[in-house]
């Protein structure tokens, strides 16, 4: 018979995270507060406002959404982020990525209080996680490490292979798994033999943003794979970086795209939000 991966279902873990944060907001007096920060009229990033504010409906969350114009300037942006960080009714600030042309994200960024940085990417944040102190992750890798820990949840000795460098994602991924005891690589554009190294991985992680790029040859019989990419197609229809139907007839456990890691990182968010106000 022939051997089909076990599915990862992003969306059934994510629903119990935000059920759990629920539980937990609805005996608070004063629930957490998350602003979100929207800047021009992307119209992704209006989609994933849409669901960020309807996971905080579902988590017990206030959300409170700032828009800006797309001629926003980088004062009048960081003034409203200066204002978030005194407002002790806000405990996390999310700036809604990408940002129109021309306006420095990073400096940005940077603005936010470490404390209310519910993306984990502010510098104080990021040392944390290296340093292995206490702070606020980045969902998207947060999120997939519950994912990873839903069919492995002792990671000790395991190859873990980060196909991604980003600040975003494959950094703090990498070092997610290193806490976890992983013994880990990270791929990326200039990596030669990328195949062979994936087929080392008992845990692949792709963050590529490339549709389809990992193909069964480059996946070890029986490995855990975390599909991270958002593609879409031509035809509308999204996609992630890893082939799923060749991949599943490999893998042990794969997540898909849409349904894998997408609503995890909402959940995370809603996590980190908490976090941010206890
Ligand atoms: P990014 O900043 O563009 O980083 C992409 C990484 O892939 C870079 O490190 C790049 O290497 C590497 N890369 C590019 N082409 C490659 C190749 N041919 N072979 C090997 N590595 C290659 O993207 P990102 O923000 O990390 O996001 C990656 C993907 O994840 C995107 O599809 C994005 O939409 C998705 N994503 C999903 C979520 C979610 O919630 N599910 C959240 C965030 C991101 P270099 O560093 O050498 O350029």
């Amino acid at each position: 018979m022939e051997h089909t991966a076990q599915i990862i279902n992003g969306k059934a873990v994510s629903d119990r995270l935000l059920s759990e944060i629920a539980a937990k907001t609805a005996a608070m007096a004063t629930p957490p507060g998350l602003a979100v920060v929207l800047v021009g009229d992307n119209p992704a990033s209006h989609i994933y406002v849409a669901n960020k504010v309807k996971a905080c409906a579902k988590a017990g969350i206030r959300s409170l959404e700032h828009r800006l114009p797309a001629d926003a300037t980088e004062s009048e942006i960081k003034g409203l982020i200066e204002t978030l960080n005194a407002d002790p009714e806000i405990d996390g600030i999310l700036l809604q990525l990408p940002l129109p042309d021309g306006l420095d994200s990073d400096m940005l960024i940077q603005t936010i209080s470490p404390d209310k940085d519910v993306d984990g990417l502010t510098i104080p944040n990021i040392g944390k996680l290296v340093a292995g102190l206490d702070g606020l992750v980045p969902c998207t890798p947060q999120g997939s490490m519950m994912l990873i820990k839903e069919v492995c949840p002792d990671l000790t000795g395991k190859h873990a292979v980060v196909i991604g460098r980003s600040l975003l994602f494959g950094k703090p991924m990498a070092q997610l798994l290193l806490a976890a005891n992983a013994t880990v690589t990270t791929a990326h554009s200039k990596t030669a033999d990328l195949p062979e190294i994936c087929k080392q991985a008992d845990i692949l992680v792709a963050a590529v943003g490339r549709p389809k790029m990992v193909k069964a040859d480059w996946v070890k019989k029986g490995a855990i794979v975390i599909d991270v990419g958002i593609n879409r197609l031509d035809t509308g229809k999204l996609c992630g970086d890893v082939d799923f139907d060749e991949v599943s007839s490999i893998a042990s456990a794969i997540s898909p795209v849409p349904g894998g890691v997408g609503p995890m990182t909402i959940a995370c968010l809603m996590a980190n939000t908490l976090k941010a106000h206890q």
